[in-house]
């Protein structure tokens, strides 16, 4: 077990045991929001012909080159049915957004630069070919579009549709068990004993999950009892993929978590050198891998965040650049003060927006690891190095949140 570690060797650690990733093929219709897991080629040319990007007049641009030029109009071009008409010098074709371009055309004049008068039309401005949408400009047939590890956001399911597929094969959801531990715990919405707290972690955390694309499976919330504790995790290593604690894995004595796995679990590593959120262990419970987050609220989001979203990504093989995240690294300039901490990553709760040509950050709440508030008024993290403080107008790395 390594005890300290850096945040990257944290993540270094927890790869060595992920979880098992399964694929399954779905309709597209179900698509959005899952990870594509294999590669995807498109099954047809994009576009499929040479069409129209304008609703206009198909033309030989050699005969618009004055304006006033009158052409005799010889047929009709609509999108959704083939034509046969062909464009001779001194003709003109009508044609739709997308419907296919007559043989001997080269250019389009769009309606509004045109007269029609009965069987003739009077082009007023310019043929232009790159009206004309090229067969396969954008795709041509075979080349794989979206790779495997991609997030299929709604563009990419229109993409997938494109390319001719109804249905794709997508990484199937892991199945993540989240535990909370402690005595003091009671579900929101039940009456509160004197030193009672509302349990929250679970829900915040089982969100965060689900953005990842991944299924949460809630437990029952555990008392400080090592027996309940054993039976639990039992139970999750058996029915899930991997398994998140909130609670317990500080020092005290009744920090369960951590002791259940020293005892009979495997540790990886515990505690990272981050603060917010500095308790946290991972390891295996009889093989499942495990994360035993903090109970503060806003240490187990942030660890969520900058962790185990990261393992969930990486495990489920998606696109570094592509995959689902939480956040986006960036460059911040403070508008205030920001105070590190020794030897540990710091991750203040900061505001990021765009002024300008810039992205300045600032604080407001009070920033406490216990007050899960400062993680909703504020939209990011900073990044400041073990034993960094950062001064009023100094530019800082920071993950801007979403
Ligand atoms: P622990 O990590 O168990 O020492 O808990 C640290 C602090 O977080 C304590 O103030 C707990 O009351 C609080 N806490 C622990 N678990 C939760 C939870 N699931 N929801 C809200 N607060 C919690
Ligand atoms: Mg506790």
């Amino acid at each position: 077990m390594e005890k300290g570690v850096s945040l990257e060797r944290a993540l270094e650690i927890a790869l060595e045991s992920p979880f098992h990733r399964k694929t399954e093929l779905i309709g597209l219709e179900d698509a959005a929001g899952r990870l594509l897991a294999r590669d995807l080629a498109s099954k047809v040319d994009d576009p499929r012909f040479d069409n129209s990007a304008m609703d206009g007049w198909a033309v030989r641009k050699d005969d618009c080159n004055d304006t006033g030029t009158v052409l005799r109009i010889v047929g009709t071009s609509q999108a959704g049915s083939s034509t046969t008409t062909t464009v001779g010098k001194g003709e003109a074709c009508s044609i739709m957004t997308g419907a296919p371009l007559p043989e001997g055309a080269d250019a389009i004049v769009m309606i509004e630069d045109s007269t029609e008068e009965g069987e003739s039309v009077t082009i007023n401005g310019p043929a232009r070919p790159d009206y004309i949408r090229k067969k396969g400009e954008n795709l041509e047939r075979g080349v794989t579009a979206l790779l495997a590890g991609t997030l299929l956001t709604p563009a990419a399911v229109s993409l997938a549709a494109t390319m001719g597929h109804s249905e794709v094969e997508v990484v199937s959801k892991p199945k993540i068990a989240v535990i909370a531990v402690g005595d003091e715990l009671v579900p929101p919405g039940e009456t509160l004993g004197e030193a009672e707290i509302f349990e929250s972690n679970t829900y915040g955390i089982a969100a965060m999950i689900r953005k990842m694309g991944g299924a949460p499976e809630r437990f029952e919330l555990i008392q400080d009892t090592i027996e309940l504790l054993r039976d639990t995790l039992d139970e999750a290593a058996k029915s899930c993929d991997a398994i998140i604690t909130s609670g317990g894995v500080s020092m005290g004595k009744w920090d369960i978590v951590r002791s259940i796995m020293e005892d009979e679990g495997e540790v990886g590593f515990w505690r990272v050198m981050m603060r917010p959120g500095g308790p946290p262990l991972f390891g295996t419970w009889k093989g499942t891998p495990i994360f035993g987050l903090p109970g503060n609220p806003v240490s187990s989001h942030v660890v969520f965040t900058v962790l185990v979203s990261e393992w969930i990504s990486r495990c489920m093989e998606a696109d570094q650049a592509m995959g689902p995240r939480l956040s986006n690294r960036v460059r911040v300039i403070m508008q205030e003060p920001l105070k590190g901490a020794p030897g540990k990553l710091c991750m203040r709760r900061i505001s990021i927006r765009q002024e300008g040509e810039s992205l300045v950050g600032s604080t407001s709440t009070h920033q406490g690891s216990g007050n899960i508030h400062s993680m909703v008024a504020h939209n990011g993290l900073s990044l400041l190095p073990p034993g960094t403080d950062s001064k009023e107008g100094e530019t800082i790395d920071a993950l801007w949140l979403f």
